[in-house]
């Protein structure tokens, strides 16, 4: 038998974009069903590199940093290693000592965020993956099927968030945001275990990466996350797979190579795409809004995208608990604040992104970059600013960002 059941909110995904979402409804006092197709606590390919700011919004949503951080590892350093290993070291991220950035493994971060938001849910379909969707200004209906017991649920809400990721099953069916090579990295992870490691993380842009990078985030005192983000272009060239070149990098780069002096692998390497926040098209349509990976809203540069994934999804829920509110449709029409919020605040910090990015593709660019950058702090303070910050709209142009460049601020 199909049971059908009525919420205000279906979100499909519950990962930090969906978990988030699925709590700023709740705060708006909107019931939600949250569909995953998942059983949490379920594992993530990822860097598990939490940036200050997300803590931030965690606050807004009751979250404790010292709770989320019982599974993770402070850091207050970023070390950048050029193609001729010149380093760059950034040292206290944040002006105080109290450095809230760190690496959580994604299992532990995204669970801890799913359990406060499958507590406040009306309906918890983890276990459910989407198979269809019919959309429409005022109501939507989801058929949704348990992997379990393969008995189907139909959803009907009033609107809908997409939070289901880089291979947004919702995008697809609704024929939304067409992935784009030029638009996308590709991504490792492999936990490595057994020295040691300080409070530093290190980022290592080598001539066989660009314009990505090999990482090293420790995510305790004596295991890190070892990854590599690259684009497509190095299996055209080289013939290379990525876990060529990863394999490769690690037992060639004599820096990387120190750094994971004494560390052994711990698990099998894992894959996993990153859309990138630089994907021309519209994350709206009748009754549906994209957040998260799903909108690929992913730093071209950094790679990062949990930060906009939790910011993203509590902006969709803000709008839509505003549209609910008032009984107004949420056409594509009415949804065009989400459209316009997200064009404006975070499309200009990954354009910047994108521009270093593309210099980045060079080697001659890289290596002089990197030289500079690890003897002049100008050099120094810009890469930061645009790897670490979402810059506002015409942030290059201005002086202020300039002399900020120049004092370091
Ligand atoms: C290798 C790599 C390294 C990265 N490193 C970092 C980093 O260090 N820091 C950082 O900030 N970001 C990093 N990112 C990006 C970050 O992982 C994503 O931006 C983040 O996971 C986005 O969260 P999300 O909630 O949008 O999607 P996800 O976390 O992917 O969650 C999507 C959820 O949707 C569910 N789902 C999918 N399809 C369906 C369906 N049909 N039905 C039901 N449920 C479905 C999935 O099970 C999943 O739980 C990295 C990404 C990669 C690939």
């Amino acid at each position: 038998m199909i049971e059908t059941i009525n919420v205000d909110v279906a979100i499909v995904g519950a990962g930090p974009a969906g978990s988030a979402a699925a709590l700023s409804c709740h705060k708006h006092g909107l019931s939600v069903a949250l569909i995953d197709k998942a059983v949490f606590p379920r594992d993530k390919v990822c860097g598990d590199g939490i940036p200050l700011k997300t803590f931030k919004l965690l606050e807004e949503l009751g979250f404790n940093e010292q709770d989320l951080f019982k599974d993770g590892f402070k850091i207050n350093r970023l070390k950048v290693y050029g193609p001729d290993h010149h380093v760059t070291t950034y040292g206290g991220l944040t002006p105080d000592a109290s450095t809230k950035s760190g690496c959580i493994p994604r299992k532990a971060f995204d669970n801890a965020l799913y359990r406060r938001a499958a507590a406040i849910c009306r309906y918890n379909l983890t276990g459910y993956k989407l198979e269809a969707i019919e959309n429409g200004a005022n109501i939507q209906t989801l058929r949704v099927r348990s992997l379990k017991t393969k008995s189907e649920q139909t959803v009907v809400a009033r609107a809908v968030i997409a939070a289901d990721g880089a291979n947004s099953y919702t995008a697809r069916l609704l024929k939304l945001l067409k992935r784009d090579q030029a638009h996308h990295f590709d991504g490792l992870r492999w936990y490595f275990k057994g020295k040691r490691f300080d409070s530093s993380v290190h980022l290592f842009y080598d001539k066989r990466t660009l314009p990505g990078y090999v990482w090293v985030f420790p995510v305790a005192r004596d295991m890190a996350n070892v990854g590599i983000m690259i684009n497509k272009k190095h299996k055209k060239n080289t013939g290379a797979t990525i876990r060529d070149i990863f394999i490769d990098v690690l037992e060639s780069n004599p820096r990387l190579k120190a750094v994971l002096n004494g560390a052994e692998p711990l698990d099998e390497i894992k894959g996993a795409p990153l859309p990138l926040g630089t994907l021309p098209g519209s994350r709206i349509t009748d009754g549906v809004v994209l957040v998260g990976d799903a909108a690929a809203f992913i730093n071209p540069v950094t790679g990062g995208g949990i930060y906009f994934a939790i910011l993203s999804a509590m902006k969709a829920a803000d709008i839509l608990a505003e549209l609910l509110g008032k009984n107004v449709p949420v056409s594509k029409q009415n949804l065009q604040q989400y459209e316009h919020w997200w064009r404006q605040t975070i499309f200009p910090g990954f354009f910047y992104s994108d521009r270093l990015k593309k210099k980045l593709d060079s080697e001659r660019f890289a290596r002089l970059f990197f030289w500079l950058s690890s003897r002049f702090k100008p050099v120094a303070n810009y890469f930061i600013m645009v790897y670490g910050r979402p810059l506002p709209k015409g942030a290059l142009r201005h002086p202020f960002f300039w002399l900020r460049v120049l004092m370091g601020k």
